[in-house]
């Protein structure tokens, strides 16, 4: 859906320019998805270093492996709950009462977060990611609905929507960065009454202002918007038991994968993290042997589906694994001047905005000479085995004190590459692989393989042994080599994932 091959010009001026020639709703949901994102991401960055702080320090104390668990669970939950939401608004809201009642139940989260104490921090984490299940998916079908199926313009479109969402995430955590963990912030704290040791929780109230101000654009630019259902028609007696029969399906599909999820981080049956992979593998094997095209698209879609779990789990690793480096192992300094650690968090938005510009021209010149999706996707999973081959030096190099901030750009301008080749990506293939009818639920797929990809990034940070180099860069060089060991396979599978999918040129 996010363009791979954007019909926008791109030079300086490109995005006003293309905002311009769009349909004039993508605005208002470019700004609302910004500022979304803003909270989203400004939160994330804080979230784990938050709750390994020691209690003196106003954080939870939690030990590293309990802080990766809860990451993993958390993120999980928010991508997970992206199916029964889009379900939702499909058969019952309509996308946008579907966002306002997810945004405003977001921002009720990050205000429950800012509020320090256990409880809070447990019901804010729900309150978000039950929100974001509702405003995620339909905030994107959103942007789908305002052109029609022959408009050209729908790509284009969607790499400007995709911009909104990494300048979001730029901005949030040089913001609640600043506030949670600068002395500057905390001196000004102390100096006027408040316990400096708190800041942590103005940084999470600068999300909740960042999913205010999203509403407010939302509530008073989103009326005459073009919505994905005609919540005006009452259902049909047929059409509810339907309907009815749909949801239960969900809801209780989910609560298996949620059950799935909390079992495995229960000694004795972290075993079960392997029904990760096990079940998309037993999908494609029976997948593959039905009649019929579509059947045959859906296998294609699993190993596609395969190939961005793996991505995921070391990509979103930058919110645990890589947050704590850059905290604990690496010089937060420019020209001797100190910034919060949070700010890492920045680099990989900043590079989107960067490179999408010159990946799009890349896309534009190849046109029909253009490599396969699988293949795209075995070099973004090369890029990736690169980025985490590139911290196996870095961590060794930390044996002997900080290590310069470098290797991090170096990290995220890898990983920047890789997610161009997957992120976009996919969501394009998705909605041209899916069957008739299907597109809501292929990409909640879509949105599964970044749920178990996060929470395998909790499991996989909760191991992070700062105080011991060698074990950290065993851990980046065993993870690099099987990244590429996946990307390898993937590569010998994709004249047979082209063969799956020939039925959608
Ligand atoms: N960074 C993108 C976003 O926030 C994609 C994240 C994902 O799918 N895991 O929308």
């Amino acid at each position: 859906m996010v363009t791979e091959t954007p019909a926008v010009r791109h030079d300086a001026t490109a995005s006003r320019r293309g905002l311009a020639a769009q349909p004039a709703g993508l605005s208002t949901l470019f700004f609302t998805e910004l500022w979304e994102r803003f909270s989203y991401y400004g939160m994330r960055a804080l979230l784990t270093l938050f709750m390994v702080a020691a209690i003196a320090d106003g954080g939870l104390g939690f030990t590293t492996a309990e802080a990766g668990r809860i990451y993993g669970n958390y993120t999980m939950a928010v991508y997970m709950l992206a199916i029964p939401g889009g379900f939702i608004a499909d058969q019952v809201l309509g996308a946008r009462r579907a966002v306002l009642i997810g945004g405003t139940m977001i921002a009720l989260g990050h205000y429950a977060l800012a509020w320090p104490a256990q409880m809070t921090f447990y019901i804010g984490l729900v309150l978000i990611a039950l929100g974001t299940g509702l405003f995620k998916p339909n905030i994107t079908a959103l942007v789908g609905a305002l052109y029609e199926k022959s408009d050209t313009r729908r790509d284009a479109g969607f790499s400007i929507f995709y911009m909104g969402i990494n300048i979001g995430g730029f901005l949030a955590p040089i913001v609640t960065g600043f506030l949670a963990q600068s002395s500057i912030f905390k001196s000004w704290l102390e100096s006027n009454g408040f316990d400096p040791t708190k800041s942590w929780h103005w940084g999470f109230a600068a999300a909740g202002v960042g999913m205010t101000i999203a509403m407010i654009i939302f509530l008073r630019r989103s009326r005459g918007l073009p919505d994905t259902r005609d919540t005006s028609l009452p259902l049909t007696t047929e059409g509810r038991r339907d309907v009815l029969r749909g949801g239960a399906m969900i809801v209780l599909g989910t609560l298996a994968l949620f059950a799935l999820a909390f079992l495995s981080d229960v000694d004795g049956w972290t075993w079960l993290r392997w029904l990760f992979l096990a079940l998309p593998v037993a999908g494609i094997a029976y997948a593959v042997r039905q009649p019929g095209d579509d059947a045959q698209r859906l296998a294609a879609i699993g190993v596609l589906f395969i190939a961005a779990m793996i991505f995921w789990a070391v990509f979103e690793q930058a919110g645990t694994t890589i947050a704590l480096f850059a905290d604990q192992l690496t010089r937060g300094d420019i020209a001797g001047i100190a910034f919060p650690s949070a700010w890492f968090q920045s680099i990989n938005p900043v590079f989107v905005i960067l490179l999408t510009p010159m990946f799009a021209a890349l896309w534009m010149r190849l046109r029909d000479r253009q490599p396969a999706p699988a293949i795209k996707f075995a070099v973004g999973l090369i890029l990736l085995s690169a980025s985490f081959l590139l911290m196996v030096p870095a961590a060794t190099l930390a044996a002997s004190g900080r290590v310069s901030p470098l290797w991090l750009v170096g990290l995220f301008l890898l990983q920047t590459m890789g997610e161009l080749l997957i992120s976009p990506v996919g969501l394009s293939t998705m909605t041209k692989l899916a069957p008739a009818r299907t597109t809501g639920f292929v990409l909640g797929l879509w949105f599964l393989a970044s749920a178990f990809g996060n929470k395998l990034a909790g499991v996989l940070g909760g191991g992070f042994t700062g105080s011991d180099p060698s074990a950290m860069a065993y851990g980046f060089l065993m993870q690099a080599g099987l990244v590429a060991l996946a990307a390898a396979l993937l590569f010998a599978a994709a004249p047979w994932v082209r063969k799956l999918s020939a039925s959608a040129d």
